[in-house]
């Protein structure tokens, strides 16, 4: 679980009871959410959602309905579950980012990768990173060709 954290309301993904915490067990079903589904946890809770989208979450839960959340609230979870920004990283984030992956080298953009590996930022980084790093290797085998002859 590894962060605290502190809401006043989350439903029970299960059963559709109250709680005060998102990722304990439910004193009523006894469900405790595990692996992915903490996010989808967090979602239906306080740091998330608002008091009316908690009651209409509940209903739904209760008439046995499965949940749809747009990516944008499951981004919103991820980032408080992750303690990570929902951010993106901009335009010149990005071209600084594909600079130090090309000048100095691409575990620059891993690292940001990483850092941000649960939030689209992450993904952003992944998608710049991969096709220099790609470039690094291929132009190191070439290196190393032209150094054989
Ligand atoms: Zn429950």
């Amino acid at each position: 679980m590894g962060r605290r954290l502190v809401e006043r309301r989350a439903i029970c993904l299960r059963c559709g009871d109250d709680k005060d915490v998102a990722l304990v067990r439910c004193r009523r079903c006894g469900h405790q959410p595990s692996g992915e589904e903490r996010e989808l946890a967090v979602l239906c809770s306080a740091l998330v959602l608002d008091p009316s989208q908690l009651t209409e979450v509940q209903h739904r839960l209760r008439r046995g309905e499965a949940l749809k959340p747009s990516v944008t609230l499951l981004n919103r979870a991820r980032a408080v579950l992750y303690g990570e920004p929902a951010r993106s990283l901009s335009r010149k984030e990005l071209g600084l980012l594909a600079l130090a992956n090309g000048v100095v080298t691409p575990l620059l953009g891993w690292a940001v990768w990483w850092r941000y590996r649960h939030v689209p930022a992450g993904r952003q980084a992944a998608l710049i990173t991969a096709p220099i790093h790609a470039l690094w290797v291929l132009l190191w085998v070439l290196f190393r060709i032209s150094l054989s002859r």
